[in-house]
């Protein structure tokens, strides 16, 4: 997820370069783990105020559901658009000054390199659902015996009432 862009920087802004990337992540977040590398396209283009990032990525995660405590692995779909600031002039190799507020995550480094793996970390988390389900219609867990239900159902008494279990019921 390294890239130098020294040349890339020494040419005229409008200048671009585009990479596929197939790469198998290991450690990426320590809560959420790759089950699939990170594909597509990323272009890279010198501005006047650095390199702006862009590409349409694809990966897969392992989710906990949040109903049965499963785990699952999902798609992940997302953009990636940053544009990265250099802390050294390419030209003249003087150190540049920090914009304010600038993330340490899209700095290019003295060596002239863009580290992606932060900003795509951050992407990541953001495009995965706040209540993970492993499927649309997961049955749970049950409230008093803890049987996932999507094996079958447990024995635990149902509550009265429920016309669904009136017919169980009658044939006991
Ligand atoms: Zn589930
Ligand atoms: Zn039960």
């Amino acid at each position: 997820m390294r890239f130098n862009v020294a040349q890339l920087l020494k040419e005229p802004v409008g200048s671009t370069r585009k990479y596929h990337l197939a790469e198998e992540i290991q450690d990426l977040d320590e809560e959420v783990k790759l089950t699939h590398p990170v594909e597509g396209a990323i272009r890279l283009i010198h501005t006047t105020e650095g390199v702006l990032v862009s590409g349409q990525l694809h990966t897969e995660v392992e989710l906990t559901c949040s109903r049965c405590l499963e785990s699952f692995s999902t798609a992940v779909d997302f953009m990636l658009e940053e544009e990265f600031h250099p802390t050294i002039d390419i030209n003249s190799g003087a150190k540049l000054p920090l914009l304010d507020g600038e993330d340490r995550a899209t700095l290019i480094d003295g060596q002239h390199i863009i580290d992606l793996l932060e900003v795509m970390r951050q992407d990541i988390l953001l495009a995965l659902p706040p209540r993970p389900l492993c499927k649309p219609d997961c049955a749970g867990l049950c409230s008093q015996c803890g049987q996932n239900l999507n094996e079958g159902p447990c024995t635990c008494e149902q509550p009265l009432g429920d016309p669904r279990w009136e017919v169980l019921r009658t044939l006991r």
